[in-house]
């Protein structure tokens, strides 16, 4: 009863608009935080998951040995490899495709990866402009790997 009683006093007075009205009023008089994006960019989490990147060693070979350990571990079935055996007995992919519409970008792959190999970038700006450019092949992840290593070396060069 009391409880109906205060929501009555609470419409018939307009309270809660007069609270709102306060906090924009309040905003009104500080300093605003629009930011001029692109030109200008919040700043990042060293967390952040982007765009992902397969990884080469220094002499240009890839990293992934085609365990398929994080095709199983990813949650949302976005991963799909294809191996083969080479002459010289290493295992290597043949297919290594990423649905980016199905993934969530949780970092499972990352992680479950023995050779450090799948990495996800910092990159967030990016776009497809038909369905099929959903699905990135191997080939545009080692792309985006060689961008990632020079980022990285530039980044560690930085902080020393
Ligand atoms: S980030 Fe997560 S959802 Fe995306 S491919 Fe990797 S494991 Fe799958
Ligand atoms: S990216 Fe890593 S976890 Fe995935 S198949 Fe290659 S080596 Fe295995």
């Amino acid at each position: 009863m009391i409880h109906k009683i205060i929501k009555l006093l609470k419409s018939l007075f307009l309270l809660e608009i007069l609270k709102g009205l306060s906090i924009t009023g309040k905003k009104l008089f500080t300093k605003s935080i629009t930011i001029q994006y692109p030109e200008e960019k919040t700043p990042q989490s060293p967390r952040f998951r982007g765009l992902h990147a397969l990884r080469r060693y220094p002499n240009g070979e890839e990293r992934c040995i085609g365990c398929k350990l994080c095709e199983a571990v990813c949650p949302a079935l976005a991963i799909t490899i294809d191996t083969e055996m080479r002459d010289d007995g290493t295992r290597r992919t043949t297919k290594y495709d990423i649905d980016l519409f199905k993934c969530v970008y949780c970092g499972f792959c990352e992680e479950a990866c023995p050779v450090d190999a799948i990495v996800e970038t910092k990159i967030f700006e990016f776009h497809f402009e038909s369905r099929d450019e959903r699905v990135i092949s191997k080939d545009k992840l080692l792309q985006i790997g060689d961008i990632y290593e020079k980022e990285e070396i530039k980044d560690r060069n930085n902080i020393n």
